[in-house]
């Protein structure tokens, strides 16, 4: 090593690698479970869908949502979560690996530390880990676009499993499942639904139908009575709902979202 003494911090600096996200786009995070396929049997999931681990990931959503305040919607099906942050935000400068790490980091320790509130019975045997991206896009449209799709795969994906777990359940091998499904359209799979396990699908649970949705909701707080009530002051909350937020009316309904 050279003359320790003498290096200043600026002599590293030309080392670190440009990662700020571009000025005033959507920036979302998308987290997903590493290998949870294989977590997911380690730790007794129900299949398709093991609600409570589904609740538990919602959990998680809320409370890195409470804790940072750029992020203003979230939407989470299966093992993975999306977050928004605003379009303007300035957190930690939008440097993508500062971003990614901090809530890549909180979303995982939070998943360990209510695991017993959710799954009691159940042991967390090995620490899970989840992997994260950074992708900005430049419009409120693209955006809706964007969790539109991940609704559209959220549909896809359970209709499909729902179809093969029936299938396993009922004596058939992976491998059959699988094969009998190949092809197979999405009215086709409601059908076998219906007509071999006596099942409509539109009304199996909506959070595995629809993923879940957080976001804030200001409640007006009255005060006072009768006629002369005023309104003292807005109530934020995290909320969590499962709703269509393929169609425009959610937005509509949310204006405070996005603009
Ligand atoms: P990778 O590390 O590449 O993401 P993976 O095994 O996590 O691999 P995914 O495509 O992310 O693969 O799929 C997640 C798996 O976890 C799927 O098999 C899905 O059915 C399962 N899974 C996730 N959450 C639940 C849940 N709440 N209940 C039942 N199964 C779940
Ligand atoms: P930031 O979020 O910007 O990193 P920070 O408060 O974590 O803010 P650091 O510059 O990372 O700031 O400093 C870490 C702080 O934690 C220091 O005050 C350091 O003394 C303290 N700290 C870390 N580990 C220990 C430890 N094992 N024992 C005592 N103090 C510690
Ligand atoms: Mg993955
Ligand atoms: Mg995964
Ligand atoms: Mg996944
Ligand atoms: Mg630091
Ligand atoms: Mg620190």
């Amino acid at each position: 090593v050279g003359n320790i003494d003498k290096i200043e911090p600026d002599y590293f600096r030309p080392f670190l690698f440009e990662n700020g996200l571009m000025p005033s786009t959507w920036i979302v995070i998308r987290l997903d479970g590493c290998h949870f396929h294989r977590f997911c049997k380690i730790h007794e999931f129900e299949k398709p869908n093991d609600e409570k681990a589904l609740n538990l990931m919602n959990s998680c959503a809320a409370a890195l949502m409470e804790e940072f305040h750029d992020i203003i919607f979230s939407y989470g099906v299966s093992d993975e979560f999306s977050f928004v942050l605003k379009k303007d935000s300035q957190f930690y400068q939008r440097q993508a690996s500062k971003i990614l790490s901090v809530v890549v980091s909180f979303f995982s320790s939070v998943y360990v530390m209510k695991w017993k509130d959710f799954l009691p019975h159940r042991e967390l045997k090995y620490p899970p880990c989840f992997d994260g991206r950074a992708v900005c896009y430049p419009s409120s449209e693209i955006l809706r676009d964007y969790l539109a799709w991940r609704q559209v795969d959220c549909h896809i994906n359970n209709q499909y499993n729902t179809c093969f777990w029936m299938l396993v359940k009922s004596g058939k091998s992976k491998r059959e499942a699988q094969d009998y499904l190949k092809g197979t359209q999405a009215r086709e799979k409601n059908e076998l639904l219906a007509q071999q396990f006596g099942i409509d699908y539109n009304a199996l649970p909506i959070i595995f139908r629809q993923g879940s949705s957080v976001f804030r909701v200001q409640e007006e707080k009255a005060n006072g009575y009768g006629n002369g009530a005023s309104v003292e002051k807005l109530n934020t909350r995290v909320v969590v709902e499962h709703c269509n937020i393929i169609e425009k009316h959610f937005w509509k309904e949310h204006p405070g979202i996005l603009d």
